[in-house]
This record gives C-alpha cells, structure tokens and sequence, in this order.
C-alpha cells in the first residue's frame, strides 16, 4: 500500500490514523520512549525540495518506532550528475528499503516513483498535487481540540492554487463533514473552489487555516506592495476578531510573518495550533509509518 493521495485511504483507515495519532500524541510528551515495532525495517527519505517540519518529523516518527532511518542528500547525490529520478528510484529500490518517503517539486513523481519500487511510498508533497500526511495531521489536531470535526465551519485562506496542503485537506476534511470555505487572491484561486472575500470567509470561521504563498511556483512575480498581501488577503487582528468565539488559527508552515499572517496572532497563545500542528505531526506520522508497514512485518 502506497500513501500517495488521501484517495488512497479508507474511511477505516483515516479513523485508524487519527486515533492512533492522538495515542502516540500522548506517548510522544512521557520521558522515555521504547516502542520497536519497526525493529528491523529501513526507512528512507529522499526529500528533493527543501523541508524543515515534515523531513525532520518523518525521521523522528520513524527513530521513535525503532526503524533506521536513512535520509539521502539529495543535494550530494547523482541527480546532480544528471541521473533520472527513475533511475534514483531503482538505485534506491536495489538497497530494499522498507518505506520511501518522498517530496518533489514535480506533481506526480511520487505516483511515477511507486510504479518502481517495491516497498510502500509515501508522498510528502509533490508540486501542487498533495500532502496528506499535513492533511491528516491538521484533521488530528481539529479534532484533537474540537472533539469533532464534522460541522466545523474551516476558512482556508492563501495561494490555494499551488497548495497541495489545501487540495489535500479539501479531499480530507470534506469527506469528514467540515464545512469548508476557500479563499485567495483572485489569480491564485482555482475557480472550482470558491472565491469571495478573505473577510466574508472568517466570519464564523471555527478555523482559520492559512497558506503561504507558493512563491517558488510562481510564473510572475504577485508583483504586490510590502504589506499589500496582509491588508488584502492576509490575517489581521481585525479580520480574526469576526471569526467564531471559539476560533482557532492553524498553517502548516513557513509562516512568513507580516504577509499571509500578522506574528502575533501566529503566536496566539490561547487562539494559535500552529506548534500544536507541528507536535501532532510525528505522531501522525509515527501512525501511517506503523499502518503502512504492517504487512511487511507479518
Ligand atoms: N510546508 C508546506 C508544503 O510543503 C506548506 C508550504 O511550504 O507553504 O507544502
């Protein structure tokens, strides 16, 4: 079983993912941590577009359930003499790793990639296509904090376009009854999902969920004003205040402070998730490791 899409999960399977995420949520904060379940399986990233939360989670997912973990140097490796990702693909598929974990700026190399490997592939975000773990992780925390997730009404808000974070939670989030509202500058909206104004989709938002703008996606330059973005399509104290009672702020991160979203309301202590996205990301990732691993450790 790959993890490619979150069409590829069950509802099964997402409900098993999001309850052993909280379970190894709370295993996460206890001192010591001894779980071997992946004893004797290889775990290799390979991670072609730059990451700080999602490669340093997925090693320390698979160090915490007893795996060895292997992260190649992409910028180090043979791409950089020219080889093929095919080729990377069969070099790694000789080494018999146990699960691949993979990020490319290319939409659908991951999908490419398991057509040639014979271990379970896990796509850690692929172009503009998808991220389901950020996906399964940002569901994990809602309902970690809501105790629910159906009926929540979710604003998310920013480069729509180029985020596979947002067409991942789309799938996710929809298929779990959320009320989902899309939003973004004009020339960064897909019209399929939506438009309208940052301001009508926070009011009675119980989530707020921001984006950074995809600038390395970009063909040309927003072209906007220093502080432009925020005024128009960012999240300012002003807007948040017309959001539920209730509301919370999430973004899978790098913030860029002061453009998608003012610092301190990223800060918020009582009002921000955004740590708490983070922290819930091992142990989501620690669950779908664990999940798709299962057969192969019999
Ligand atoms: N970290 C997320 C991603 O890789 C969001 C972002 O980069 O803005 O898609």
């Amino acid at each position: 079983m790959h993890l490619l899409s979150i069409e590829d999960l069950s509802d099964a399977q997402i409900a098993t993912i999001l309850d052993e995420g909280e379970r190894w949520f709370a295993y996460n904060r206890q001192p010591r941590r001894n779980d071997r379940r992946l004893d004797g399986l290889t775990i290799v990233n390979a991670f072609f577009e730059n990451s700080t939360r999602t490669l340093l989670s997925f090693e320390i997912a698979a160090n915490r359930l007893g795996a060895q973990v292997v992260t190649m140097q992409v910028a180090h490796s043979s791409i950089k003499k020219g080889e093929t990702l095919e080729d990377t693909a069969r070099t790694l598929n000789a080494m018999r790793p146990d699960a691949l974990v993979i990020r490319h700026a290319k939409s659908g190399a991951p999908h490419d990639i398991s057509a040639i490997m014979d271990c379970p592939v896990v796509n850690a975000g692929d172009g503009i296509g998808e991220h389901p773990t950020q996906a399964l992780l940002d569901a994990a925390t809602i309902r970690q904090h809501f105790g629910r997730i159906g009926g929540l009404k979710i604003a998310i808000c920013g480069d729509i376009k180029h985020s596979r974070v947002a067409r991942s939670n789309a799938k996710l989030l929809g298929r779990l009854g959320a009320d989902l509202r899309f939003v973004g500058p004009p020339s960064l909206m897909p019209p399929e999902l939506g438009g309208g104004s940052i301001d009508a989709a926070v009011d009675g938002a119980n989530v707020v969920m921001m984006l950074r703008v995809q600038r390395e996606r970009l063909e040309d330059d927003l072209g906007d004003a220093p502080g432009e973005f925020l005024s128009r399509y960012g999240l300012t104290e002003a807007r948040f205040a017309k959001a539920a009672p209730d509301a919370v702020i999430m973004h899978p991160g790098p913030i860029n402070r002061g453009v998608e979203i003012e610092g301190p309301l990223a800060d918020h202590a009582e009002r921000s998730l955004i740590v708490r996205q983070v922290e819930m990301g091992v142990a989501v990732r620690m669950a779908v490791l664990d999940l798709l691993t299962a057969t192969r450790r019999g």
